[in-house]
């Protein structure tokens, strides 16, 4: 029997039927990325944020500090000063914000230590750069959001 099997090259007739079984269409699956790009998972956490008022437009950052304190990576770091806005008041407001995602191992503790969900990891994965500055991040580029390139064809 197995030298029938030899003679007759059975086992790799069988493998090639499994093989070529599986390039039925129906079985191929390629994700067209970056065409489309794919959903992640509800939880997951990816670039940073820093969220504004939609009402007035201004940041919900209070330049508290905590997560620059909870991050073990000690990779934000929060410029500030006294004085509000209109230098009259005692209130700490938010001068910049840097924050070096190259250093980031998106563990959410800073994002959990925000008393007003200011900083945020978003579902945003698009993050890559073409040199290491480019991978701290300030204040104007935290708002706005990672902008990848859109593809069409
Ligand atoms: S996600 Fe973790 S490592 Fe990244 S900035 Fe926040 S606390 Fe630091
Ligand atoms: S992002 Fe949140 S935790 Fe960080 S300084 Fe601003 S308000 Fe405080």
């Amino acid at each position: 029997m197995s030298l029938f099997r030899k003679l007759f090259l059975v086992d790799l007739i069988e493998g090639m039927k499994v093989t070529f079984g599986y390039q039925n269409p129906k079985y191929i699956y390629t994700e067209q990325y970056p065409k489309e790009r794919p959903p992640v998972s509800e939880r997951y956490r990816g670039a940073p944020r820093l969220n504004i008022n939609p009402e007035n437009g201004e940041t919900l950052c209070i330049a508290c500090d905590l997560c620059a304190l909870a991050c073990p990576e000690n990779l934000i770091v929060v410029g500030w000063q006294r004085g509000g806005p209109d230098g009259k008041t005692g209130k700490k407001t938010l001068t910049n914000f840097t924050y070096d995602i190259s250093r980031c191992m998106f563990c959410g503790l800073c994002e959990d230590a925000c008393p007003t969900d200011a900083l945020e990891l978003t579902q945003d994965f698009e993050m890559a750069n073409y040199s290491r500055e480019g991978a701290i991040w300030d204040r104007q580029a935290l708002e706005e959001g990672p902008r990848p390139t859109q593809y069409k064809e």
